[in-house]
C-alpha cells in the first residue's frame, strides 16, 4: 500500500548528544528511507520558486529515487557547491511551500540533499569538472565565507585566477564560526571546502584586509573583486553591567567556541534573543556544561524571527528536546555584578500592546522586578557590516542602503566599477542559500565585466532564475 506520510528523521537521544559537539541531533536516511522519501515527490518544482538559489530540487529529489544520489549532486552543483552543508544547515523555505506540506508532509528536501551528498567523499570522482586552461584575469575575493567560496568556484573554474583574502585562521565564515559544529561537522565543511579549493584557488588565511594589505592594493592589481565580508561588528544591548567579562556576544562567543575555545560558561546561562543564532548560543552553551539554559525574548513566541516556518519549528523543537527554556515577552534591563562579574539578570515582564500598524508592541510592566540567576549572559542581538577596512577614496564611492547594506546591481556589481559584493552585508535575508545565490550571480557579472562570456563553458556557469522557465522536467533528468 503507498505511505503518503513523510519519513520521520530520527533524532539522536538529548541527553547524549548535549555532551557532544561531535553528535549530529538528526540522524542520516537509511537508503531505503531516503528512497521513500524521495519517492513521494511528484515533481511539480513549485518549491524551486522559494528557493533563493533556484535549485533544480525536483529534478535532484527524482535522482534519488531512482537511487542516483550522484545525479543528485550533480544537479545540485549546478548552482551551489555545498550540497551536505546545505543539506544541514539551509533554511529549507523550499519545504514551507511543498504542494504535499498537507498531504502527509512536505519532502524532506533538506535531508534528502545531505543525505546523496554524504554518499560521497570525493566529488571529484562524480563531478567533471573541465580541464584547466587560465585565462589572463585574476579575481580577489575579500572574505571566505559562502559567498566567497561560491564565486571562487564557479570563476576558477572558468579558468579565472581566484585569490581569497580570509582574516581568520580558517575557511568558511558563517558556516564555521557561526555555525556549531554539532550541525555541521568540521569534517563536511573540510570536504566541501577542499574541493573547491581543489580547481586551484589561492588563499591567504589570518590576513585582514585594511591592515595587512590595503584594499586599494587589492583593487588595483586584481580585474575584478568580490566583497562577501558577512556583518562582524556585534550589536551590544548596552544594558548596564555588560561591561562584565562573562557578557558575550553570541557572534564572538560561537566563534571563540567554534576555533577551538573551551568557554567555561558555569552553570547558568541566560542568553538575550530570540532568533536561530539564540538557540545556536544556548544549545552550544550546553554543550559547554551549563545546567539551566533560558532563552530571554522580548516579544511573543511567534514574533521570533523566522517564524512561522518549518525551519523555526524544527529549531524550536531541537532545543526543547536539549533542556533549554524560553523565557517570552520580557525585558532585561540590568545585568547585577558583583566583583566584576555578572551574577544575575533584572528583568521586567511585558505587556503585548497591539499597535496600529497591527504588529504587537512590547510594554515593559515595571511594576515588579523579576531577577534570574547568571554565570554568563549571551546577547544574540544582531549585527553588521564592517567597513572601515575599505580606504576612504573607495568608501566615499561606495553606495549603501540606509540600513547599511551594500547597494548592488543586477549582476551583483556595487557602485564602484569591478567591485562585486554579496552576503549577509549585501542582502537582507541573512542566509546561506541567499548568499550563494549573490554569488552565483556576481559570476555571472564578473565573467561579464572580464569579457569572458565568449571564453566560458556555458554548462559550467551557475543557472540563475531556473524557476522562471520552469515546467515539471524533474524527469529529464534521471
Ligand atoms: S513542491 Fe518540490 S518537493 Fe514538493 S512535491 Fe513538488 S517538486 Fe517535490
Amino acid at each position: 500500500m503507498l505511505n503518503f506520510e513523510r519519513v520521520k528523521q530520527s533524532h539522536e537521544d538529548p541527553a547524549k548528544r548535549i555532551k557532544s559537539f561531535e553528535i549530529e541531533p538528526v540522524k542520516e536516511y537509511t537508503d531505503n528511507e531516503a528512497y521513500a522519501e524521495a519517492s513521494r515527490c511528484i515533481g511539480c518544482n513549485i518549491c524551486t520558486q522559494a528557493c533563493p538559489a533556484s535549485l533544480d530540487i525536483g529534478g535532484y529529489i527524482r535522482s534519488t529515487a531512482v537511487g542516483d544520489p550522484a545525479q543528485t549532486v550533480r544537479i545540485v552543483f549546478e548552482t551551489l557547491p555545498f550540497p551536505a552543508i546545505i543539506g544541514r544547515v539551509c533554511t529549507h523555505l523550499c519545504e514551507d511551500i511543498c504542494v504535499l506540506y498537507d498531504e502527509g508532509g512536505p519532502i524532506a528536501i533538506r535531508h534528502i540533499k545531505r543525505y546523496a551528498a554524504d554518499k560521497f567523499s570525493d566529488y571529484g570522482k562524480i563531478i567533471s569538472v573541465p580541464k584547466k586552461k587560465f585565462v589572463d584575469k585574476k579575481v580577489a575575493i575579500i572574505g571566505g565565507g559562502p559567498a566567497g567560496l561560491t564565486a571562487a568556484f564557479y570563476l576558477s573554474i572558468q579558468g579565472v585566477r581566484v585569490v581569497i583574502y580570509e582574516a581568520l585562521p580558517a575557511l568558511g565564515g558563517f558556516m564555521k564560526t557561526g555555525i556549531p559544529r554539532y550541525r555541521l561537522p568540521q569534517d563536511v565543511l573540510d570536504k566541501e571546502i577542499n574541493f573547491i579549493l581543489s580547481q586551484g584557488v589561492e588563499v591567504h588565511l589570518n590576513t585582514v584586509v585594511g591592515k595587512d594589505i590595503k584594499f586599494s592594493e587589492i583593487m588595483q592589481s586584481n580585474d575584478a573583486v568580490f566583497m562577501s565580508i558577512g556583518t562582524h561588528k556585534p550589536h551590544m544591548t548596552g544594558t548596564p553591567g555588560s561591561d562584565a567579562p562573562n557578557v558575550y556576544h553570541a557572534m564572538n562567543f560561537l566563534q571563540r567556541v567554534s576555533l577551538g575555545e573551551n568557554i567555561d560558561v558555569g552553570n547558568d546561562v541566560v542568553v538575550i534573543g530570540g532568533g536561530f543564532t539564540a538557540n545556536d548560543s544556548s544549545r552550544t552553551a550546553m554543550r559547554l556544561g551549563a545546567k539551566n539554559v533560558i532563552i530571554m525574548y522580548r516579544r511573543r513566541e511567534q514574533d521570533r524571527p523566522g517564524y512561522p516556518s518549518l525551519n523555526a519549528e524544527e529549531e524550536l523543537e531541537e532545543s526543547v528536546e536539549e533542556f533549554v527554556k524560553y523565557e517570552w515577552e520580557v525585558t532585561p534591563f540590568e545585568y547585577v555584578q558583583e566583583n566584576g562579574r555578572v551574577v544575575s539578570v533584572k528583568y521586567w515582564q511585558n505587556e503585548m500592546v497591539v499597535e496600529k500598524s497591527g504588529r504587537a508592541k512590547p510594554v515593559p510592566i515595571k511594576d515588579k522586578v523579576h531577577e534570574i540567576k547568571a554565570d554568563t549572559v549571551i546577547e544574540a542581538t544582531g549585527q553588521e557590516t564592517d567597513y572601515s577596512f575599505i580606504d576612504p577614496e573607495y568608501l566615499r564611492s561606495l553606495r549603501l542602503t540606509p540600513q547599511g547594506h551594500v547597494v548592488v546591481d543586477d549582476v551583483g556589481m556595487t557602485s564602484i566599477p569591478g567591485l562585486f559584493s554579496g552576503g549577509d552585508s549585501t542582502n537582507t535575508n541573512k542566509d546561506l542559500i541567499s548568499a550563494v545565490r549573490d554569488a552565483d550571480k556576481s559570476v555571472m557579472g564578473i565573467l561579464e565585466h572580464l569579457n569572458l562570456m565568449d571564453t566560458v563553458y556555458d554548462e559550467k556557469l551557475p543557472i540563475l532564475d531556473r524557476w522562471k522557465t520552469y515546467s515539471a522536467s524533474a524527469g529529464r533528468r534521471t
